[in-house]
């Protein structure tokens, strides 16, 4: 399988690491959006918010406790977002479940 973030998890193809443990992988966005822009990532390929099921929703859980880690080591004590986009109307362009974190000014309240 082809999968752009798989094969970021793989290394091969690089990107600028902010988090790892044995199940997630945390990285630059390359195209921010803001002045703290993170992905979250299952190590595991899960496509988007809409495979997740019971079987494999301990890692969500887990991606969601390493968040404030993240967010506190990157500096975002005055806030943040969090936003997975699943599917063509959510606007997912690549196809692995990620999260993003997005923070360092005040964002617009919208959500699309
Ligand atoms: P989506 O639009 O699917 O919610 O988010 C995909 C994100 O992946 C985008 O914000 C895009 O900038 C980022 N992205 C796409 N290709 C790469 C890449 O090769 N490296 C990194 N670090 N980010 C990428
Ligand atoms: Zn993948």
């Amino acid at each position: 399988m082809d999968c752009l973030f798989c094969n970021i998890v793989a290394g091969k193809i690089p990107s600028t690491k902010v988090y790892e443990d044995e199940l997630v992988y945390a990285f630059k966005d390359i195209n921010p959006q803001a002045p703290v822009h993170v992905l979250v990532i299952p190590k595991e390929h899960i496509a988007s918010a809409a495979a997740i099921t019971e079987e494999n929703s301990a890692v969500v859980a887990h991606v969601f406790e390493v968040v404030p880690k993240i967010a506190k080591e990157l500096g975002l004590e005055n806030g943040f977002r969090v936003v997975t986009n699943s599917g063509d109307d959510g606007a997912q362009t690549v196809k692995h479940l990620h999260f993003h974190i997005l923070g360092g000014r005040p964002l617009q309240g919208q959500m699309g």
